[in-house]
C-alpha cells in the first residue's frame, strides 16, 4: 500500500483526482481509511477562487473514518473517528486569549494540508473525536458542519419560546432548526425549496415558508433571533429586517470573499437590533460528535446521494443537484 487516489485542488478552476503517495503519519499524527467525506459550500468556493487556497492540496475537511496507523499517539486502530479540521497554533495572540478560531496560523485539514477527498488521511490526533462503532459510517461526516452550527447557535443563545427563524435549508440551516427546537424556540425555516421545507417540518421546524411575506405573515414582529445560513447577499441583507426590535442576528452562510452587502444602521440602531457574525467550530467539534453518536441529531434524510472519489472533482465544480442537501464522497467505496 503506497499510493491512493486523491481528489486535489492544483488550482482555482482546476480540480482532478490523481495518484499521489498514501500519507505517512507524522509526530503526534495518525492514519485513518475515510469512510465518508462530505461536500461543502466552501468547497466549490474553493474551487472557484473565491475562499483562500493553497495549490496541490487534497480537498475535504468535513469526514471520519477508521484508524489504521495510530503513529506514535495512543489511539486504538481500529477506532473511528471524526476529524476536526482547524488545528490551532496555541501560541499566538488569539489563541492566547481563547479565541482560536481567529488564530493567525490555523491549518486547516482539506484546505492548507491534505484532506478526506481520499482513500487515507493523515492528521494530529488531538483532532480527532471518537465516533462509537455501531454508528452508521456515513454520519461521521457531518460532525463539522454540525460543530460550525452550534458555535453559531452559542452565540445567538436562544431561550425556551423564543421565535428563531433560520434562513437557508442546506445542512447548517437544517442543523440550526434543529438545535433551536432543542433549545425549546419556536422554528421558523425560510426556504425557496419545496422538499427543504419539508425537511425543515420533518428535523423540528414548526413552520416552514417560502417567502419573506409568508414569515411576515405568522410573526408580524418579527424574530428573536434570525440565523442566516445560506450565504446569500440578498438574504444576509434581509436578516435584520426579519428581526424584531431588540433581536439578534447571527450569519454563519458564507459569501464570496470580497461581496459586499449595505445595512441601513439608522434602522439596526433605532431598534438595537445585534448583528453577529460566526466562524468556525471553537471547541465545540466534541459536542458535535456526541449529539450525532447517541441521535439526537436527525442526519439521515440530510444525506442526499453518495458518490465514489472518481465523481467527486465534477460533483465539486458543478453546483448542488436541485434540491440537494449534502452529496457524500465514499473514498473506500
Ligand atoms: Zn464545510
Ligand atoms: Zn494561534
Amino acid at each position: 500500500m503506497t499510493a491512493m487516489r486523491a481528489t486535489r485542488l492544483i488550482k482555482a478552476g482546476d480540480i482532478r483526482t490523481v495518484e499521489v503517495p498514501v500519507p505517512t503519519p507524522g509526530p503526534g499524527e495518525i492514519l485513518i481509511r475515510v469512510e465518508a467525506a462530505g461536500i461543502c459550500g466552501t468547497d466549490r468556493h474553493l474551487f472557484k477562487g473565491e475562499f483562500p487556497s493553497v495549490p496541490n492540496k487534497t480537498l475535504g475537511h468535513e469526514f471520519s473514518g477508521i484508524v489504521i496507523d495510530s503513529g506514535d499517539t495512543d489511539i486504538a486502530e481500529g477506532t473511528r473517528v471524526t476529524c476536526d479540521p482547524n488545528t490551532w497554533c496555541g501560541t499566538c495572540a488569539q489563541c492566547l486569549r481563547g479565541r482560536v478560531n481567529l488564530c493567525e496560523k490555523n491549518v486547516a485539514t482539506g484546505i492548507h494540508r491534505d484532506g478526506g477527498f481520499a482513500e487515507f488521511c493523515a492528521f494530529p490526533a488531538t483532532k480527532a473525536v471518537a465516533l462509537p462503532e455501531r454508528l452508521d459510517p456515513l454520519l461521521g461526516a457531518f460532525c463539522e458542519p454540525l460543530a460550525c452550527t452550534l458555535h453559531g447557535m452559542d452565540i445567538g443563545a436562544a431561550m425556551p419560546g423564543e421565535r428563531v427563524l433560520i434562513i437557508g435549508g442546506g445542512v447548517i440551516g437544517l442543523f440550526a432548526v434543529q438545535i433551536a427546537a432543542l433549545a425549546g424556540g419556536e422554528v421558523m425555516l425560510l426556504t425557496r425549496s419545496a422538499g427543504k421545507q419539508q425537511l425543515g417540518r420533518e428535523t423540528g421546524a414548526h413552520h416552514a415558508v417560502g417567502s419573506e411575506k409568508a414569515c411576515r405573515e405568522i410573526w408580524p414582529d418579527g424574530a428573536d433571533l434570525v440565523v442566516e445560513c445560506a450565504g446569500v447577499a440578498d438574504t444576509v441583507a434581509l436578516s435584520p429586517h426579519l428581526a424584531r426590535s431588540g433581536g439578534r442576528v447571527v450569519v454563519l452562510g458564507v459569501l464570496p470573499d470580497g461581496e459586499q452587502v449595505s445595512f441601513e444602521p439608522f434602522d439596526l440602531l433605532f431598534r438595537e437590533v445585534q448583528l453577529h457574525f460566526s466562524f468556525l467550530n471553537p471547541f465545540t467539534h466534541a459536542r458535535a460528535a456526541r449529539m450525532i453518536a447517541d441521535g439526537s441529531i436527525v442526519v439521515a434524510p440530510l444525506i442526499s446521494r453518495t458518490i465514489k472519489l472518481e465523481e467527486a472533482a465534477q460533483a465539486i465544480a458543478e453546483p448542488p443537484l436541485p434540491g440537494e442537501v449534502r452529496a457524500i464522497v465514499l473514498p473506500n467505496g
